[in-house]
């Protein structure tokens, strides 16, 4: 494109380039005629994305140009390919009629799309969110670097749902994951980044990363733009006392907002403060590796805990569960508030089932509002609005019994929308559909105007029989008769025999063999009115559409807060219905350390698994967080326990109920996981790296009342190297951090901790061995074992028979020469415990080693010198026999 000379190229392929000079970034959509023309390396794109065909302008010139072209009206099905690969596309329209231009049609670009800035159903596809975000560091564009906090602020266009946080960067990568933007904002100014962050952000979020100008990420210029679009004084009121970073990257997003999507963004109506504290705290690892919103192998929902628990049914309750998971409370009181409506429905059948046959006619609210307020709503969408507010009242009669307090306040909340409502199906026609321009959107009898002009086109014969009636009864000329021909148009027609009787205002038109043809005003007046009037009519009804939308819009606010309500309605009705069907118990989530589950369950394998799945009891806590061990074979079920402890202690923070019998848990601020890192190595980094990676931010940030799940620690690297720092790892947590924990590992050596720690607890799961076969029980049990089964799991993998056959030899080989006992580390004895110091106290429990006893026991002032000489020969020959 740089190195086109313009000069030579035709004056609408000069507005091309001058278009595409000003969006480099996007795919160019040209408009010409019916259709979008791409060019270039555009047109190679879009060719093979789209797999539609790559021809050439001008293809036997010195200038050839790759064109690829789609049909205008193919748009909606080929928009969503592009920004779904994740592209821009700025679509650039004729603005003015090529009928009447002068020269080359006037064109403008009339919207950039981006994978951050969708609103239309057909491009978001679903009913998840999708937030466009933006980064600014503290001091960014000051010179004063060194500060530690930065600014993430993410909005979903399509509802309006605007958040803004400071938080220690840090925090920055597992919050990004929380949020998990299609689109990021970050600062095209090198120096204010750190190196190389755009690539890591793309590839570590998954999200496009959008550079934007450096002097915009300003929080003075921030706070000036978001109290013009939140009508506000201050925006004291939304929790922001000054203008900080996070403000800064809030006033990017309005700014981009402002330049690319050319609409008003009235729907944009708050700015909610996120505080880090105030929710239970995931990091990205936890967040992926526990499967919380997708699966880690297919990226999908189903699958995962949010997509084996949702039994919403509205869009907008979808989208509340996602938060709801993804940010658990940190606080009791809310926790409890939630449970009880939980329990209410849950306890209700009745209630709780009508609410949900409601909630499905509940259409998405908040989206349409949206439209509504750009000015993108369709018919269809004022009569789903209509249809889902007259919902509301019944939502609030079927909550009417219900005494738990936020089922109470949330049916006050149910506001009345009658007004509106009426105003919607009083002047939208049922049938409409999606288009505005062909008429037939506005209901008979609420416009006058529409109605006589529709009457016009639809009634013309009967206008016609009841004018030649009336001029039949002024002229008292019987045969006169008034009709219409494609050629001359109207007429009224006399025989030659009346001819002569004919009214003065009668104007002849037309002579026949045998009849005189006239037009009178009227017929005149008539025919210019009935051949335009579909036309008219169809202008007429988009406009009253276009008032009746604007005065829609007016309700932006107040349908926001009902959406709100309807998905905070849903999403309780989807934990009652969930606990009702699927036997959940209610936990008692409190404010002291423990966490005990009777017979629980995995969310997600319980389901899959049906009644096969076999419950396990979790203990851990005390005045210390326990640290329990888990030993067992591979394919025994450790992980999915752990996993599974994970996910309740999770789901019991979002004030659901839990698959357990009872539980009991103390509230815990931030779980935290390390099992295992299958897509890691893409990222350049080994497996044993990212395993300490994610240890050393387990060490570093949990706290006493953090939960934390280890599988295998130190796997990567040599045996001895391994189980060294898996046992350094579990004796901090264990003695410093005193948290609660579960460790599965196939180091058995770790079990000998509970020996030095009254907070370390040995559990097992149980085998059954038959014959030459192994039988997982899948039930943990208390204490330790020390058989792996290695082979046998080989066998149940399909390994070949020769193989499995020498594995064996060489396994009693090994263990026959190299007693189990025997080759035990014996790691307690030898180690023995840290103390309050960090040192190693080596030798301070009394040595078990006949060999150090003997020396211990040593009187060296009465030993001569040849005693000496030999006693170093006893001690150098006992170990040569060892
Ligand atoms: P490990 O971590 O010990 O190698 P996993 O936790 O991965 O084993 O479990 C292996 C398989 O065993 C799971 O995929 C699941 O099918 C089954 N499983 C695990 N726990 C249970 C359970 N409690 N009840 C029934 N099946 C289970």
């Amino acid at each position: 494109m740089q190195n086109i000379d313009i000069s030579k190229l035709t004056p609408a392929m000069q507005q091309y380039v001058g278009f595409k000079r000003q969006y480099p970034e996007a795919i160019l959509l040209f408009r010409m005629g019916d259709f979008y023309e791409t060019f270039y390396d555009d047109a190679r794109t879009c060719a093979q994305v789209l797999g539609i065909t790559l021809t050439c302008r001008n293809k036997n010139s010195d200038n050839p140009v790759p064109l690829a072209g789609l049909p205008y009206h193919a748009i909606d099905s080929y928009l969503p390919r592009l920004i779904k690969a994740g592209y821009k596309v700025a679509v650039c329209e004729q603005v003015e009629d090529p009928a009447i231009a002068k020269g080359v049609v006037k064109r403008d670009v009339v919207r950039l799309i981006t994978p951050g800035t969708l609103t239309e159903d057909n491009l978001l596809g679903g009913a998840a969110e999708n937030y466009l975000a933006a980064i600014c560091f503290e001091g960014q564009g000051s010179g004063k670097s060194g500060s530690n906090m930065v600014g993430i602020s993410w909005v979903d266009l399509s509802t309006g749902q605007f958040f803004a946080q400071m938080t220690e960067i840090r925090f920055l990568i597992d919050e990004l994951v929380r949020i998990s933007p299609s689109e990021c904002l970050i600062t095209q100014e090198r120096e204010d980044l750190p190196p190389d962050f755009a690539r890591q952000l793309a590839e570590v979020i998954g999200t496009v990363v959008t550079a934007r100008p450096g002097w915009s990420f300003d929080s003075r210029q921030g706070y000036e733009e978001l109290t013009g679009i939140l009508r506000a004084g201050s925006l004291e009121g939304f929790g922001f006392s000054e203008p900080d970073c996070s403000i800064a990257s809030a006033g990017v997003i309005i700014d981009y907002l402002k330049e690319t999507q050319k609409i008003a963004l009235d729907h944009i109506t708050s700015l909610r403060k996120i505080k880090r504290e105030s929710f239970l705290q995931l990091d990205q690892v936890t967040l992926r590796s526990l499967e919380i919103e997708r699966t880690i192998r297919e990226g999908h929902t189903a699958g995962s805990l949010l997509g084996s628990i949702d039994e919403t049914r509205s869009a907008m309750g979808t989208r509340k569960l996602r938060h709801w998971i993804c940010y658990p409370l940190n606080n009791l009181n809310e926790i409890h508030r939630r449970q009880g409506a939980v329990a209410e429905l849950a306890g209700f059948d009745n209630v709780r089932d009508s609410l949900r046959s409601v909630l499905r006619e509940v259409t998405d609210i908040e989206r349409i509002a949206t439209r509504i307020s750009t000015g993108r709503a369709v018919p269809r969408d004022l009569l789903g609005l209509a249809q889902a507010l007259r919902q509301l009242p019944v939502l609030k009669e079927v909550l009417s019994g219900c005494s738990s307090e936020l089922l109470v306040e949330l049916s006050g909340q149910c506001d009345n929308f009658e007004t509106l409502t009426s105003l919607i199906e009083s002047a939208i026609s049922p049938e409409a559909g999606m288009s505005i321009r062909d008429g037939n959107i506005i209901n008979t009898g609420y416009d006058p105007e529409v109605d006589r002009l529709r009457g016009l086109c639809h009634d013309g014969q009967a206008w016609l029989a009841s004018y030649q009636k009336k001029l039949i009864e002024q002229t008292g000329l019987t045969n006169l008769k008034v009709g219409y021909n494609k050629v001359f148009g109207y007429y009224v027609e006399l025989s030659q025999a009346q001819a002569e009787k004919a009214p003065v205002h009668f104007v002849r038109k037309q002579t026949l063999k045998n009849a005189e043809r006239y037009i009178t005003d009227e017929l005149k007046q008539y025919e210019t009115e009935a051949l335009t009037a579909e036309q008219r009519s169809k202008e007429l009804e988009e406009r009253i559409f276009h008032e009746v939308r604007r005065e829609v819009a007016t309700y932006t606010l107040r349908l926001q807060q009902a959406a709100e309500t309807v998905a905070e309605i849903d999403v309780l009705a989807s934990f009652a219905y969930i606990a009702r069907t699927r036997n959940y118990c209610q936990p008692e989530v409190h404010a002291g350390h423990d966490l005990e589950i009777k017979e629980g369950r995995h969310p997600v394998l319980d389901v899959q698994l049906g009644g096969k799945f076999v419950p396990n009891d979790v203990a851990l806590g005390g005045r210390f967080g326990d640290v329990g061990i888990i030993t067992g074979p591979n394919m025994s079920g450790k992980s999915t326990y752990i996993r599974q402890t994970a996910l309740l202690v999770l789901l019991a923070h979002t004030g659901s109920f839990i698959p357990a019998r009872s539980a009991q848990v103390g509230l815990t601020d931030r779980i935290f996981t390390r099992v295992g890192a299958a897509d890691e190595l893409t990222r350049g980094q080994s497996t044993f790296m990212v395993e300490m990676l994610e240890t050393a931010n387990i060490i570093n940030n949990a706290t006493d009342r953090s939960l934390v799940i280890l599988d295998e620690v130190g796997r990567g690297t040599s045996t001895y190297d391994g189980l060294s720092l898996a046992w350094a790892i579990t004796e901090h947590i264990a003695g410093v951090i005193k948290c609660r924990t579960l460790f599965a590992t196939h180091y058995h050596e770790i079990t000998e901790l509970c020996e030095l720690y009254d907070n370390v607890k040995n559990y097992n799961v149980a085998v059954r061995e038959w014959k030459d076969d192994v039988v997982f029980l899948h039930k943990i049990l208390k204490g330790r074992t020390d058989k792996s089964y290695g082979i046998h799991v080989a066998r149940l993998a399909g390994m070949p028979q020769s193989i499995i056959s020498r594995s064996k030899e060489i396994l009693q080989e090994l263990e026959s020469n190299f007693s189990r006992e025997a080759h035990r580390p014996q790691l307690t004895g030898k180690l023995g415990k840290k103390d309050t110091a960090g040192q190693m106290l080596l030798f301070s429990n009394q040595p078990t080693d006949p060999l150090l006893i003997k020396l211990k026991n040593m009187d060296l002032d009465n030993l001569t010198p040849m005693q000496a000489i030999n006693l170093l020969h006893e001690i150098k020959s006992d170990l040569e026999s060892r």
